[in-house]
Formats: structure tokens, sequence, C-alpha cells
């Protein structure tokens, strides 16, 4: 027994707070017409979830609150609440779990408010319409409430249209869960397709942007070879270029070194050169001092070669006086006699005239020199027109002035050798030291030019090294610039030229000997290799191409994201339609099966109360319901799908008619029976649906109502039958019905209208039902 308890409170007449306890497999409830028996039957109905107010004999909401009576205020809410006894451990002995929950004791309740709006929980938690339904679907509780026979409405089933007789069917055999979970897929379904193609539809918008995206980083990714390859070069560039540049640096200072100290040592040695040439040639002054003393050794001689003859005269007319001295001593002294010397004078002195106008041309010259000759012999007339007498004495005193003239001479003469000898000597040295000097002079003039020559070929050759040392400067400058260029390029590693010591391949050592003596064209090469993949990097012009990476991983992840997304929608796609399909075909063949199963027991009940005959039901294809005709008006915002979802899935299937003959009669067609007839028909469908999927209680209002008295104990012998499985609940006014309930209910309505309860025994409510 699954059923505990039910309370109402504020539901219809029940103003008060009222609960029933269902200890026993039947359940009556007995008690006067009006007294608000049905109304708990309804309440069965309103907590499970029943949408329909008319299907609660009401016309809107406010109807099922209690309306108040009297002095008794009206409710503002109506609520009901049935716990259920969740342990495994059935009516029937059987162990099962009426709901799939981890608690022992279900409670489900419903409240509803004056403004419409309706609470559901579970176990106290608040839970959605829909909750409850999957709820209660796993107990065979269904909203269409074949486990609930309202008063009159036994045969309901048999006045439904085809199509709600499937429901019911449906509903009984338990289906209505599958139902459910095929409509919820199906809705995923759309939803999922929905995903999809929006996830396509994504997709194909970013695939341009991938596709440039990918070229982009196509192009970096290339550059990027570029700038390993760029990479590689440079490192064995520039270290070939470092080595390059530090040896020729040192060997050119090598080389430079000892012509430097050269030049230093040539140049002091020039300076020497030419001091010694400067000295030499400022004693060149001295030649002017050598014609001085050849012109003064030149006078002294021409001085010494008159005195000679000054001299060689005077001694000759010496000799001359002195022999016409004798001669006058020897002899009178005679008129006009001269003496010899003084005619020699004068032929001296005329020749000396003579010598000096030798070169002479002018006539007034030659005039001068006539007239000095007139002169000098009209004083020798003069100084010879003398008295007889004087003659010796004249003689003597001539040659003693002779002799003083000659001693005169004598003694410059003398002087004139002396000065001569000493010029000479002067001369001698002069010329000697000029000599020697002059040869110096020409050694220094050699030494400056041997020095200057040297110097120059020495200067040429440092100023070779110096422009070796300005074209290594350059290509230093060059080599500079590549390596800024170079890390910008590719990074500081290319710095590392300084440590490493090895070729592009990696493997060779790069020896400095093989560096310095490789030709340099080989290294132009290497730079040009250089060059063209600049250009081509700078070509790629790629600006942030990072950012583009990134972009392009994130779109791409992204991509890759909305594809594996699409690919689960795909699966989960076709796992929802597999799923639908396996329900479709359960719900057929669990159907068809359910259909044949109620059909052997309704054959049987029904032969029970007609005591033979024959019923069955038949599947057969139903028109589509126009869908403006719902029955549905307590639909709430939230649960609206729901009840779009019930009223959906009637779509053009297959619906249920019953096929009922009666033995002994000939009709045929539930038209034809009569009220208690169809009264009984109802009773075996209603058994025979409850025995195949037994729900865990059934709830029959008043349906022994048209029994006769016979028909009333084959109905007590069912009922009692059937509660074994079911737990019942019974609303009745007949006392064989009564006499099988293990507890009775009895209903009673006092003045102000509330419906008040009460357990009682069966003799008690065989007068209350009175
Ligand atoms: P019968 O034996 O004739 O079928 P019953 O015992 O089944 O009678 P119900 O139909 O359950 O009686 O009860 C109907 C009574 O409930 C009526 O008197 C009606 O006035 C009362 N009732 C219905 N709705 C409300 C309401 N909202 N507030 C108060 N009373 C209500």
């Amino acid at each position: 027994m699954h059923l505990r308890t039910l309370e109402l409170n504020g539901f219809k007449s029940f103003g008060k707070k009222t609960e029933l306890s269902f200890g026993a497999p039947i359940t009556a409830i007995v008690g006067p017409n009006g007294s608000g028996k049905s109304n708990v039957a309804e309440s069965f109905r309103f907590c499970l979830g029943e949408q329909s107010v008319k299907s609660m004999r009401g016309k809107k909401t406010e109807d099922l609150i209690w309306n108040g009576a009297g002095s008794d205020a009206k409710g503002n809410r109506a609520s009901v609440r049935l716990v259920f006894d969740n342990l495994p451990q059935n009516i029937d002995g059987k162990s099962k779990k009426l709901f799939n929950v981890d608690f022992d004791e279900v409670t489900v309740e419903r409240t509803v408010f004056r403004d419409g709006v309706s609470e559901y929980k579970v176990n106290g938690s608040p839970v959605r319409l829909k909750d409850v339904i999957e709820l209660l679907s796993q107990a065979h509780i269904g909203a269409s409430g074949h486990h609930i026979i309202s008063q009159g409405e036994a045969d309901r089933i048999l006045n439904a249209n085809s199509r709600d007789r499937r429901e019911m069917v449906e509903d009984a055999l338990g289906l209505k869960i599958y139902q459910y979970k095929r409509k919820e897929s199906e809705k995923k379904l759309q939803k999922t397709e929905e995903n999809t193609r929006q996830v396509e539809s994504l997709r194909r918008e970013i695939a341009p942007h991938i596709r440039f995206l990918k070229k982009q980083v196509e192009k970096i990714e290339k550059a990027k070879e570029m700038r390993a390859e760029l990479a590689t070069l440079y490192s064995d560039y520039l270290k070939r270029e470092y080595i390059y540049i530090q040896e020729t640096n040192k060997r050119l200072s090598v080389e430079e070194k000892e012509p430097q100290a050269e030049k230093i040592r040539l140049e002091e040695e020039l300076g020497v050169a030419k001091e010694t040439l400067e000295k030499a040639k400022k004693k060149d002054g001295k030649s002017e001092e050598v014609i001085k003393l050849e012109k003064d050794l030149s006078e002294i001689r021409n001085k010494k070669d008159y005195l000679i003859s000054s001299i060689g005269r005077v001694e000759g007319e010496i000799a001359g006086l002195e022999r016409v001295l004798v001669r006058q001593k020897s002899r009178t002294p005679t008129e006009g006699n001269v003496p010899l010397s003084e005619v020699r004078r004068i032929a001296d002195q005329t020749e000396e005239i003579e010598e000096s106008v030798k070169n002479e041309s002018d006539p007034e010259s030659i005039k001068e020199v006539l007239r000095k000759i007139k002169e000098i012999l009209r004083s020798f007339i003069e100084r010879h027109s003398v008295k007889k007498g004087e003659n010796e004495e004249d003689s003597e005193r001539e040659i003693a002035k002779l002799k003083e003239d000659r001693a005169r001479f004598q003694d410059e003469f003398a002087k004139v050798s002396a000065k001569e000898k000493e010029l000479q000597r002067f001369y001698s040295d002069l010329k000697e030291s000029i000599d020697k000097e002059k040869d110096q002079n020409r050694d220094a003039e050699k030494a400056v030019f041997r020095i200057m020559a040297e110097l120059n070929s020495l200067r040429s050759k440092l100023s070779a090294i110096r422009a070796e040392k300005e074209r290594i400067k350059m290509v230093e400058d060059d080599f500079n610039r590549e390596i800024q260029e170079g890390v910008v390029l590719v990074g500081r590693d290319i710095k590392r030229y300084e440590t490493a010591n090895v070729s592009h391949d990696g493997k060779t050592v790069l020896s400095e000997a093989e560096i310095i003596s490789e030709d340099r064209n080989k290294q132009e090469d290497r730079r040009r290799a250089i060059e063209k993949i600049k250009i081509r990097l700078e070509d790629a012009g790629l600006v942030g191409a990072e950012e583009i990476v990134k972009e392009h991983d994130e779109t791409v992840e992204r991509d890759m994201y909305l594809e594996k997304e699409l690919l689960d929608l795909k699966a989960s796609a076709s796992s929802l339609k597999e799923l639908i399909r396996e329900l479709g075909e359960k719900l057929d063949t669990e159907f068809k099966e359910g259909v044949q199963r109620i059909n052997q027991e309704f054959q049987k009940f029904f032969q029970v109360m007609f005591g033979g005959g024959n019923a069955v039901l038949s599947v057969v294809k139903e028109e589509k319901r126009n869908r403006g005709e719902s029955e549905y008006i307590l639909a709430e915002t939230d649960d609206s799908e729901i009840v779009a979802a019930m009223e959906e899935e009637e779509e053009g299937k297959e619906g249920i008619d019953i096929n009922v003959s009666l033995p002994r009669k000939k009709i045929k067609g539930l038209m034809m029976l009569s009220g208690g007839e169809r009264a009984l028909t109802s009773i075996a469908l209603i058994f025979a649906m409850s025995q195949v999927n037994p729900p865990p209680f059934l709830i029959l209002d008043e349906t022994d109502a048209a029994l006769d008295e016979a028909n009333s104990k084959k109905y007590g012998d069912m009922i009692e039958n059937l509660s074994q499985k079911s737990q019942l609940i019974l609303i009745t006014h007949n006392r064989e019905t009564m006499s099988r309930a293990g507890i009775i209910y009895g209903v009673t309505m006092d003045r102000t209208g509330v419906s008040k309860l009460l357990s009682i025994q069966f003799a008690e409510a065989v007068a209350v039902a009175k």
C-alpha cells in the first residue's frame, strides 16, 4: 500500500484542514448527498496536477477554494497534500519502489491561489507541474485520471472519442512517461537542430576570416623560417666578419709598428741631416772670404812685384849714380850731364802711366796722360838746369836718397812678403776647410735625400696601412650596422658571434687562419644572401605578427570548439533521433501489447459481469483534432509548454474503438446499451485496465450507483480482487460496497457548509449513507 494520507485545506467544501489516512486496501467514503464526498475525489485530481477546472466541476480556479459560509470567511488558497509510502513493499508483496527517488515517503502538494496561480511541492520543495507529472508517471498515476472515476463518469471511457480513449489506455498502460520522454526528446532535437544551424552559420561566418588569418600565419611562419635562416646566416657571417676585423686590425697594428718606429727614427735622422746641411750651407759664406783673400794676395803680389822691380830700379840707379860719382870725382863737372838713373826713372814713370791707361780708349784720359808725361819731362828739365860743381853732391845725395828708397823698399818688401806668407797660409787653411766642408755638405745632402726617399717609401707604406685601416673601419661600421639591424630582425642572440665559434652548419669550428685567408668575395656573397632575405622579410611586411597569431589561434580554437560542438550536437541529434525512434517503437509495441492484454482482461470482466458475450478494444486511425478545441484552461505560464505538449501529441495518431456484444442479445455497439449495461461495460473496462497495469490507487466515485443487487455483489467481488493490486477509495451509497471496505469515512456537512470527516463503522456507515 502506497497511499498513506490525503490532507485537504481550504479545498472546496473542506474549509478546515481535514486528513484522511488510507490504512486498508479498500477505503469507503460515505455520506449524504452534497456533503462533500466527490470533493474528496476531486482533491486527488487537483493534487495530481489536473489542469481542467471543468473536470473538477468548477468554472474558474476560485471555485476550487473554500468559498466561506455564514460567519466563516472564504479562504485565499486551497491546498491538497498526498503522502505516499515509497518503501519497496507493495500491496501484492512485491518489492518495488513507487517513485524512483531516494525518499521513503513522498509527499506531493498543490496549492492554488485566487489569482489562479498554482504551486507544486514534492517533499516540501517547490517544483514545476512538469516535474510532478514526470514523478507521477513513474507510478502510473497519469493526468488523464483513468484511475479516478468521478461520479457519473464511469462510462466516460465509453463516451469519449477514440483518441481520448487511447489516451486513457496509454495512461493506464503507463506509457505517458515514454510520451513525455519522446516529446522532450523531440523538443531537445528541435533545439539541437536549431543550435546546429546556428553553429554552422557561425562557422560559415568565421571561415573566411580563418582562411585570411591562416594565410597571414603562413606568411608569419615563412617569415619565422626566414628569420631562422637569417639567424644562421648571420651567425656564420658575423663570426667571420668579427674575426676578420679583429685579425686584420691586429695584423695592421703589427705591420704598422715597425714602419712607425722607423719613421720616427728617420725623421729624427732627417732632422739631424737637415741641421747638418743647414750648417754646411751657412759655411758657404766663406767663399767670399776666399775671394777677398785671393784679391788681397794678388794685390800683395803686385805690390811685391812692384817692390822687387822698385828695388831693382833703385839698385840700378844707385849703381849708375855710383858709377857717375866715380866719374865725377875723377873729372870736372860738365854742363848738361844727366844721370842715367834720372832718365830711367822718367822712363819707368811714363811706362807706369802708359800701363795705367793701357785699356783706356777715351781721348780725354789719353790727353790727361800726355799732360802728366809733359809735366814729368818739364820737372826733369827743371831739375837738371843746375850749376856746374853741384853734381857730385847731388849724386851723393841722390845715391843716399836712393839707398834710403831701397832700404824702404826692401823693408816694405819684407813686410809685404811676410804679409803674403800670412795671407797664403790663411788662404790655404781656408781653402782646405772649404773643401772639407763642401764634402760634408754633399754628404749631408745625400743623407737628406736618402732619408727623405726612405721616409717617402715608409710614408706610402704607412698610408697604405692607414688606408687599409680606414677600409677596416668602414667594414667595422658596416658590421656594427649589420648587428643593429640583425638584432631588430632576428633578436639579441645574433650577438653571440663573439663566443660561438661555430659555422652555420653547427659543426665546423672556424679557424681564424681559415677565415683570414678566405677570399673576401665569399663573405660578400654571404652578405648578399643576408640582404636578399632581409628584403624578402621587408616585403612580407608583417606588422603585429603576435596579435595575428594570437587571433588566428583563438579563432581556430573557437572554430575547433564550434566543430566539436557541432559534432556533439550532431551526435546528440542522432542519439535523440534514435531515442525518439526507440521510444516510438516502444510506445507502439507496448501500446499494442497493452491493448491485447487489456482485451484479455476486458473480455474476462465483461463475461463475469454479463455472464458471457464479447468485448474488445480495437486500434483505429483517428482524424486530427482541431487545435482550437483545447479543454485545458488552467494552463499556467510555467507549464504552458507541457499543456501544449499534451495537445500536440494527440495529432494524427491511432485511437481506440470499443466493440461489445452482449450474450443472448443481438445488440452490438455502445450506443444501444442500457444505463446499467453501460455502467457494467465501463466497470469491466476500468477494471481490465487496472489489472494490466495496476495503479497504486483507484478512486471510484459512485461507480456502483447503477448496479442492481446481483451486480453489486459481482462488483464487490471484483473490487476485492482488484484491491490486491491497487488501493481502492470508493465513494458509495452501496451497502454491498461498504461491506468490502476496511476503513469507512463518513462525510457530513454542517450548517456552515463545511464538510467534516469521521471514521465510522460499517453499521454507522449504512446509517449515514441513508
Ligand atoms: P452526492 O452524494 O449528492 O454526490 P457529495 O457528497 O458528493 O453529494 P459533493 O458534490 O462532494 O457532495 O459536495 C458538494 C457540496 O460542496 C455542495 O454543497 C457545494 O456547495 C459544496 N461546495 C462545492 N464547492 C465549494 C466551495 N468552493 N466552497 C464551499 N462549498 C463548496
